[in-house]
C-alpha cells in the first residue's frame, strides 16, 4: 500500500518535491507550451506554471488543517457521543487532461489527488506532445511509478485506461468525451468529476462602462486565442450600444495585439489543423465585423468579431477559439430566450452598473460560475469552487474543494459505555408514546 495513504508528512514531502521540480523546469515548461501552440510567455507563466506553483504552495500550507478530522455537533438523539468526519483517500485515481492549459489542467487535479493521499495515473492530451514529454520526465523524478504514472497517448490510450477499474476518475475535456468517461465509470460505479465546457454568455447592458467592458471581454476572450473553457462564447449586447461596443472591442484588440496580431508575441496559435478548419468554417464570410482571416500553415486565426445568423454553426456549438459573435437584444426576455437555447454553461458574465439586475440574472440562470463586470476572474480564487453543472460538468475543485473532491468523507460516531439511554431498544410497545 502506498505511503501517501496514511502519512500526511510524506504527502507534504512529495508536494514539496513536486514544487521544486516544477520551479527548476519552469523555462522548459514555458518553452514546451510555446512549441506546442505558441502560448505567450506571460500567459504560460501566469496561467500554467505560476498558477500551479501557487496551488501547490497553498496546498502545502493548508493540508494539515484540511485533513484533520472535523468534530461536528453531536445529535441529541445519540447522546452521549462524539461525532466527526474523517478524510479517506479514494485509492487509485485516473486523471485525463485536455490540451488548452495542458500543464495546469494536469497538475492542479494531481496536486489535489496527492494531497488527499491517492495514487494516480495521469493521461495528458496528445495534442500537446512537448508539454506531455516534460510532464512525464517531471513526474518520474518526483514520484515512483506506483505513486504517479504519466501515460502519454491519444484517445486509444484513454479508452484502454477507462477499461480498468479506478477508485475515482477526474476528467477535463469536451462534453462528448465526458459522456464516454461517465459511461465507462458507471460500469464499476466509479465516482467521477467531469470538468466540461459549453456556450458561455456574456451579457452587456446599455448602462455599462463600454471601454472597460470591451477591455475585459477582449482579455477573457482572446487569452490563449479563445481556447479557454470559461472564455465568453458569445455576447448579448443591448441594441442601443451595439455599434459602440463593436468599435470599442476593435480598439482594445489593437491595443492588446497590434494591427497585425500574427506578429504579436502575446497571441497563441490554434492547437491543431482540425480545429483551425473548424474555426474557419465558423467565420461566416459577409458576417465578419473584424478579423476573420488566418494562415492555415501557421495555425493562426485573427481575433474575430462576427454578427452571426441565429442558425449558423458559430451559434450552435462551443466556439473554443478566437471568434466572438455579438448578438443585439432589445428586451430582457430575448436574453432568456438565447440562454435557454443551450445547455447550462460553465461560465456566465454580465456587464452593467445595475447590480440588482445582474444579481437577479445570476440567480435566474444555471451555470458553473461567473463574474459581474469582468471575465475569467472567478477561476483565480482558490477559496471558490470551480466546476460546471449539467452538461458543463459535475463536481468541483481548487483549494480545499479539490482536497474534498479526492477524499471520501467518513462519518464516525464514538459512543462511550457510560450513560446508555435505553429508549431505542426493543421491546418498543411501552415506549411508543415517547416518539
Ligand atoms: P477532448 O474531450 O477532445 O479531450 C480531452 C482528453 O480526452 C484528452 O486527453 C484526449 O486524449 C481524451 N480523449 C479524446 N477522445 C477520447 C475518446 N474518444 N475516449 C477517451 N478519451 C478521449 O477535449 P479537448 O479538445 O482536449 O479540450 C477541449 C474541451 O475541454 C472544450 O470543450 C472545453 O470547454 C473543455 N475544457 C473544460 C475545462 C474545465 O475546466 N471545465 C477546461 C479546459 C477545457
Amino acid at each position: 500500500m502506498s505511503r501517501l495513504r496514511d502519512d500526511i508528512d510524506y504527502r507534504l514531502e512529495r508536494l514539496k518535491a513536486l514544487y521544486n521540480a516544477i520551479e527548476v523546469r519552469e523555462e522548459a515548461i514555458v518553452a514546451a507550451l510555446h512549441t506546442d501552440f505558441k502560448k505567450p510567455r506571460f500567459e504560460a507563466i501566469a496561467t500554467e506554471t505560476a498558477y500551479v506553483l501557487s496551488d501547490i504552495k497553498n496546498t502545502i500550507r493548508q493540508l494539515k488543517s484540511w485533513s484533520r478530522p472535523k468534530r461536528v455537533w453531536p445529535s441529541l438523539l445519540n447522546f452521549p457521543s462524539v461525532e466527526s468526519i474523517h478524510y479517506e483517500p479514494y485509492g487509485k485515481v485516473l486523471i485525463i487532461a485536455p490540451w488548452n492549459y495542458p500543464f495546469q489542467l494536469a497538475l492542479a487535479p494531481l496536486t489535489a489527488a496527492i494531497a488527499a493521499g491517492n495514487t494516480a495515473v495521469l493521461k495528458p492530451s496528445e495534442l500537446t506532445p512537448s508539454v506531455s514529454a516534460v510532464l512525464s520526465e517531471l513526474i518520474s523524478t518526483v514520484f515512483t511509478p506506483e505513486e504517479v504514472l504519466v501515460k502519454e497517448g491519444g484517445p486509444e490510450i484513454a479508452q484502454e485506461l477507462l477499461q480498468e477499474r479506478w477508485d475515482y476518475i477526474f476528467f477535463t475535456g469536451s462534453v462528448a468525451v465526458g459522456k464516454i468517461v461517465a459511461s465507462a465509470a458507471a460500469k464499476h460505479l466509479t465516482p467521477v468529476t467531469l470538468e466540461l465546457g459549453g456556450k458561455n454568455p456574456c451579457i452587456v447592458a446599455a448602462d455599462t462602462d463600454i471601454k472597460l467592458t470591451a477591455k475585459r471581454i477582449v482579455w477573457g476572450k482572446f487569452l490563449n486565442a479563445g481556447q479557454t473553457c470559461i472564455a465568453p462564447d458569445y455576447v448579448l449586447v443591448h441594441a442601443s450600444i451595439y455599434e459602440s461596443l463593436v468599435s470599442a472591442l476593435k480598439v482594445e484588440i489593437e491595443a492588446a495585439y497590434g494591427k497585425d496580431p500574427e506578429l504579436s508575441p502575446d497571441y497563441a496559435r490554434i492547437i491543431s489543423d482540425k480545429h483551425w478548419v473548424r474555426l474557419e468554417a465558423m467565420s461566416q464570410p459577409g458576417k465578419v465585423l473584424y478579423g476573420g482571416t488566418g494562415q492555415r500553415d501557421q495555425r493562426y486565426w485573427a481575433p474575430t468579431l462576427i454578427a452571426p445568423d441565429q442558425k449558423s454553426a458559430v451559434m450552435q456549438e462551443e466556439i473554443f477559439g478566437p471568434i466572438l459573435p455579438l448578438v443585439p437584444f432589445s428586451e430582457e426576455k430575448e436574453i432568456t430566450e438565447w440562454i435557454q437555447l443551450y445547455e447550462k454553461p460553465l461560465a456566465f458574465y454580465v456587464f452593467t452598473k445595475n447590480i440588482r439586475w445582474a444579481k437577479q440574472l445570476m440567480r435566474q440562470h444555471g451555470f458553473g460560475g461567473g463574474c459581474i463586470n469582468d471575465t475569467i476572474l472567478h477561476f483565480n480564487n482558490k477559496r471558490l469552487p470551480f466546476g460546471g453543472i449539467g452538461h458543463s460538468g459535475m463536481g468541483a475543485y481548487h483549494g480545499q474543494w479539490g482536497f474534498e473532491t479526492f477524499s471520501h468523507r467518513k462519518a464516525i460516531v464514538y459512543k462511550p459505555f457510560w450513560g446508555d439511554i435505553p429508549l431505542r431498544y426493543a421491546p418498543y410497545l411501552s415506549k411508543i408514546n415517547f416518539v
